[in-house]
């Protein structure tokens, strides 16, 4: 594309020297390279180069008295008589745990620390923190002295030795309220038997929430339970730690108290560096300068001042930019500016675009650059008289001078060849091969098309839509049609040499549906019963992709491939595949290839779509192995989706596909985009994380951005920054609309900048940084092995915290876990992560469906990430009929489940409704219309539309969750202790993973561990 007038070179891409060591990010390191902020070394913290954790600054002085406000005081509950329990010894299976892994581990090793004492400290106390609530809980975990074994050192997935005598702590409740400081709170009974015989915990029933009563440890019970040898008898399997679960913090209360103190305002965004409502919120938004976080949300609104603090804190400094995000119907739309032939005002030095942080001068004739500070003329035609303020006379009629987000028409030099785009075109590529006409599946898709095709998205206001539509079927070979108007049949042509794919018509094969409807519809009937006697079972792929291309090239258009496929390609093409699923690779330094797609021709394909505009979705209907890694990639650099229905068959996954598709077909779209992300000075952007295509270190290019598509993008230092000027930044978005404009979408954000990390704390969003921790970790997985990428993860989690308590918290006991209250929750998230399918690392997980959802999150938002690691679980038999609202979410655990309730859990992929074995028969009668729940069937429950009130409510609660979300999710039905539970609790993310990977409560003791560790 040109980029003639667009792509500029600014002062500072260039990589600053002295940056190197601090700037390797996750790309193709080289082999020994380690994924992690700042490239360190995941045991680097013990010896960072510049002395991480200087003794504190006192930086808590100057802040204001605890109004303590802990919101676990109010649930104090002495668990004294329970132990922590442990999970029963396991035979084996090292090499399924998530923290599987040798001794030098530096996850466990931490656990061997000699701990300061080795007394059981049973005090909870509350201390409040420059005016935020630290939590503080106290446990005894780090007490473990020599006793922990380290010879041989248990890997975390057995259940390491727990030192004799020693029992592990509880953890307390806060004290009340109103307490401030650090108070002591009784001990808990710790009382395990000293001596080496340890204790044993009887197994709970079925895994379900023991009785209270005392608990032994079991002899290879350990503090710090990791892995989880999957399996069905394990689930039944260790009973969980009985401590009060409501003395950690909760992630429903945050999302609760969010909703309560800012929901249903309006945000205005006319304050730098301040923090959004949570995603979860439900709020409007007034832009006054600043780009909605709709649009952009941030890892912290106070970046530090310089390189060093930011090193010190490893807080990530990260933008989740979803350019295309959907605004809602009470929001204002974004305003479109022309500035004529001449194109938009950019600065003549960094090329920013025009924007409320351009400060005039002059009179007006002049104005300062907001971004690089270079003084630049204001053109003639653009000048206007400045008011006594020094603000411009048209300041409120301009959407650039007083607007955070925006659109420019782009003039011709922002063109390819200096040519106004032509709109774009769809592409519907259907597999025909025997499984896909077996299934019915072809049959599905073109009856949906019939009706879809009406619905293509318009330009505001516009009769019909401008895209044009394509139609290709496929096997081994490809065939073509012809669907012009003028014809009375559709014509078919025939391509068997899929080594040199051309496209055999050109006139006729993109066509307007509105004109060619009666030959469309013909095709679409025609289709399912040409192939209706296919033995046909072999594919090819890469060809297929290479077809859609060649037709958009010679079109001259941009536009989107939908590709409909089965199996892995293995037919005689470019591209062909062969199974590579080897399991034996799991937990072994080679599971990344695993990930890795292959090159060659899938690379090549990628950068010939990324150069046409030409973005690919694909739609996967595997009944095995199709190798996602690979034919995945193309969609995953082009902004494409991929989705995936397994075994797919009509009548159970029909519906999901047919609600996927029409979205997909339906959602607003820009094409051919080109992203550049500019920044104030003294920082800038280093790394890019999403479904796009980076040919340089700057442009970010996506030959389509949908409204789903979110980049994240990392920043580093290059130098101090101003705590006067904050940090500025400006998203610069050229696309091409559907109807062939080229615009460029503008999207403004400013940030504080502070010398105190404390004031970075306080401006953290656990939710951005999540899902900046999710993709950097998902990409850094492709290079090294994922036991390194999880240590990572959970040493920066621990060097963030201890970086807070070090400098920002008030003196307290070491005992005491103190979290940053805008970062309380993140444990939670970052062990949810830890347990993802991608990253748990277990044979008995599919590696296309670990691929898959690796892929999925690399494009996902802040809200997407959000809710896949901490989903949903709402109890629906205690709800209100009468009311509309959707009942508050519990606790993602099992001990949250009552075996009379009903629960419903999603994750914005997937979607339980779970039934307790005791739920009442009255309310079976009223969801299922039988008497009681034996008279369900366990496999392929439906919950029926029924005409009461509890179906009504149930169905409407479905309805609502299901329009918040981007894919269509399949409401699965389990019953309390049926094998499909598996499937549920593999989501209460609290709990120990069903495929490895510790309870919240464990990873929080650990975390606190090393914590204290790195403190000492
Ligand atoms: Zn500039």
């Amino acid at each position: 594309m040109s980029q003639q007038g667009y792509v500029a070179a600014p002062p500072y891409s260039q990589a600053q020297a002295g940056m190197g060591g601090y700037s390797a990010g996750f790309g193709n390191p080289p082999p020994q390279s380690h994924y992690g902020a700042y490239g360190s070394p995941p045991q680097g913290y013990s010896a960072p180069p510049t002395g991480v954790l200087k003794p504190p600054a006192s930086s808590s002085s100057g802040m204001p008295p605890p109004p303590v406000s802990s919101q676990y005081g109010a649930n104090i509950q002495q668990n004294g008589a329970h132990h922590h329990s442990f999970p029963p010894p396991v035979a084996s299976a090292p090499s399924m745990s998530p923290y599987g892994q040798p001794p030098q581990s530096a996850f466990y090793s931490m656990a061997q620390a000699p701990p300061p004492t080795q007394q059981l400290t049973n005090q909870m106390s509350a201390m409040n923190i420059g005016g935020y609530v630290g939590v503080f809980y106290t446990h005894a975990l780090s007490a473990a002295p020599q006793q922990y074994h380290t010879s041989p050192p248990p890997a975390m997935g057995h259940p390491p030795l727990s030192p004799p005598g020693q029992q592990l702590s509880s953890f307390g409740s806060p004290p009340p309220m109103a307490t401030m400081g650090s108070v002591a709170a009784p001990p808990m009974g710790m009382s395990g038997p000293p001596g080496p015989g340890v204790h044993q915990p009887p197994l709970g029933p079925q895994g379900y929430p023991q009785q209270p009563g005392p608990q032994m440890a079991g002899p290879q019970s350990g503090a710090f339970q990791g892995g989880f040898p999957g399996g069905p008898a394990q689930m039944a399997g260790p009973p969980q730690k009985k401590l009060d679960p409501d003395s950690i913090p909760s992630t429903t209360q945050v999302i609760e108290d969010d909703q309560a103190k800012r929901g249903g305002q309006v945000y205005v965004t006319n304050i730098r560096g301040q923090v959004p409502p949570l995603v979860t919120t439900d709020f409007t938004v007034q832009d006054q300068g600043n780009a909605s976080p709709r649009f952009m949300r941030c890892t912290t609104y106070s970046f530090p001042s310089t390189a060093d603090l930011a090193k010190q804190c490893k807080v990530p400094l990260a933008a989740i930019i979803k350019p295309f995000a959907t605004v809602p119907k009470n929001e204002t739309p974004l305003y479109i500016v022309n500035h004529g032939e001449t194109g938009p005002i950019r600065c003549n030095r960094c090329k920013a675009y025009m924007c409320p942080y351009m400060q005039f001068m002059d009179g007006g004739r002049r104005y300062q650059c907001g971004f690089c500070s270079c003084v630049n003329e204001v053109p003639v035609q653009y000048f206007q008289h400045l008011d006594h303020m020094g603000r411009r006379m048209d300041l409120y009629e301009r959407p650039e001078l007083s607007l955070g987000s925006y659109e420019f028409i782009a003039t011709l030099d922002y063109c390819k060849n200096n040519k106004p785009p032509n709109p774009p075109a769809y592409i519907f590529m259907i597999d025909v091969s025997y499984n896909n006409i077996k299934s019915g599946l072809v049959k599905l898709i073109c009856e949906e098309l019939k009706t879809l095709l009406d619905r293509l998205p318009k330009e505001e206001g516009a009769e019909t839509s401008p895209i044009k539509v394509g139609f290709v079927t496929y096997n081994k070979i490809l065939h073509f049609y012809n669907v012009k108007s003028a014809l009375a049949q559709p014509q078919m042509m025939v391509v068997s040499d899929v080594a040199e794919m051309f496209v055999p018509l050109l006139d006729g094969f993109l066509v307007n549906f509105q004109e060619s409807r009666a030959v469309v519809n013909n095709l679409l009937d025609q289709i399912p019963d040409m192939f209706a006697d296919t033995n046909e079972s072999e594919t090819v792929f890469a060809p297929v992709i290479q077809a859609g291309v060649e037709a958009l090239k010679a079109a001259e258009c941009s536009g989107k491939l939908f590709i409909f496929h089965s199996s892995i390609p293995t037919a005689e093409a470019p591209g062909k595949l062969k199974n590579r699923d080897d399991r034996k690779l799991v937990g072994t330094e080679k599971e990344k290839t695993l990930f890795q797609p292959l090159r060659g021709v899938y690379e090549q394909l990628t950068k010939d779509c990324v150069a046409q505009g030409c973005c690919v979705d694909l739609f996967l209907f595997p009944n095995q192995y199709v190798d996602i890694a690979t034919v995945g990639d193309v969609p995953s650099h082009t902004g494409g989706s991929i989705y995936k229905y397994s075994n797919f068959q009509v009548e159970v996954n029909g519906q999901q596909f047919v609600s996927d598709l029409r979205r997909d077909v339906e959602k607003s779209i820009g094409f051919d985009a080109i992203m550049r992300v500019r920044t104030g000075t003294g920082f800038r952007a280093t790394d890019f994380f999403g479904a796009v295509y980076m040919n340089n270190t700057t442009d970010v290019e996506m030959a389509a951005v949908d409204c789903d598509k979110a980049v994240t993008v990392e920043f580093k230092h290059d130098d101090t920054l101003s705590e006067e000027s904050g940090a500025v930044m400006q998203c610069a978005l050229l696309y091409t609309t559907i109807g062939g404009q080229r615009r460029l979408r503008i999207h403004n954000l400013s940030l504080n900048c502070s010398s105190q990390l404390s004031e970075l704390y306080k401006s953290c969003e656990t939710d951005a940084l999540i899902n900046f921790f999710a993709k950097s970790a998902y990409r850094a997985m492709l290079n090294q092995p994922l036991k390194t990428v999880r240590e990572i993860l959970v040493n920066q989690t621990a060097h963030m915290l201890a970086c807070y308590r070090k400098h920002c918290a008030s003196p307290s006991a070491a005992s005491q876990l103190i979290l940053p209250d805008a970062m309380k929750v993140f444990p939670v998230y970052m062990n949810s992560l830890l347990k993802t399918p991608t990253l748990v690392g277990s044979t008995e997980l599919s590696t296309d469906d670990r691929a898959f959802h690796r892929l999925l999150v690399n494009a996902m938002g802040v809200e997407e990430t959000q809710v896949l690691l901490y989903p949903r679980l709402i109890p629906l038999h205690t709800m209100d009929v009468s009311s509309d609202a959707i009942p508050a979410p519990v606790r993602c655990s099992e001990e949250r489940l009552s075996e009379s309730g009903i629960f419903l859990l999603e994750n914005g992929l997937s979607m339980f409704l779970w039934l307790g074995q005791a739920c009442p028969p009255d309310l079976i009668q009223n969801l299922f219309n039988v008497p009681s729940l034996g008279h369900l069937s366990s496999e392929g429950m439906s919950l029926p539309v029924l005409d009461n009130a509890h179906s009504r409510k149930i169905h409407s609660i479905i309805s609502s969750i299901s329009q918040q979300r981007a894919t269509s999710m399949k409401l699965l039905i389990v019953k309390q202790k049926d094998r499909s539970e598996m499937l549920f609790r593999q989501h209460l993310v609290e709990d120990k993973g069903l495929h490895g990977g510790a309870s919240y409560m464990d990873f929080l003791c650990y975390v606190h561990r090393e914590i204290r560790q790195l403190l000492t």
